[in-house]
């Protein structure tokens, strides 16, 4: 499996290009799609997975799926608020490309295939209602979205519908299965690694 990382928008999303026997997915295309698209270098998008509704994770969804037709999907909880919608709070999250489409709602165990890598969706509220992980367990990889960040951090809870007592619980009972050697790669800033983080956040064990 490779892994590509382009920091994309003004609060420096992370989008990640992932590859796999000849398949790729992109997760969290937050914005500056000529970037993503650069990045791709002509590979064909088998699916776009958008971690959770917050336009800083999806304004260049819309651009994507225009150039490319890609499919998308996000989780169940979140997919209303995004699928067909081109302004979310303040923000014209489909900068003229017309409102993105969500083809696929995920919820906790669905599959996210990439080659041969399966990722496992894990149901993460806190951050918003409809967060979501990917992990694969073969390949000891985490994708956290803007739940679980690296040195001890997690996602903010404090935004509309955040919840600090839907974080905690997740934090406690949702990475229980997570391998300690998991590579661990957060929405934004670096990547860590599960043993890591179990250190240094207590709410991890
Ligand atoms: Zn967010």
């Amino acid at each position: 499996m490779k892994i590509d990382t382009c920091v994309v928008g003004p609060i420096e999303t992370n989008c990640y290009i992932v590859e796999d026997a000849g398949e790729t997915i992109v997760i969290d295309p937050g914005d500056q799609p000529l970037l993503i698209m650069d990045a791709l270098a002509g590979r064909e998008i088998k699916e776009i997975i958008v971690t959770h509704y917050h336009w800083d994770h999806l304004s260049a969804l819309s651009a994507l799926q225009e150039a490319t037709g890609a499919r998308a999907a996000m989780s169940q909880k979140d997919a209303d608020r995004v699928d067909g919608v081109s302004r979310l709070d303040s923000f014209d999250i489909d900068r003229g490309h017309g409102a993105p489409r969500i083809d696929r709602r995920l919820s906790e165990g669905d599959e996210v295939t990439v080659g041969e890598c399966v990722f496992k969706v894990i149901e993460t509220p806190g951050h918003t209602p409809g967060s979501i992980c990917l992990y694969c367990a073969e390949q000891q990889t985490l994708f956290s979205g803007d739940t679980l960040f690296a040195d001890g951090r997690h996602g903010r809870t404090d935004f509309v519908d955040g919840s600090q007592r839907a974080m905690v619980d997740t934090l406690v009972n949702k990475f229980i299965d997570v391998s300690d050697d998991t590579r661990v790669y957060p929405g934004h800033e670096h990547s860590s690694t599960m043993a890591r983080e179990r250190k240094l956040n207590s709410h991890l064990r």
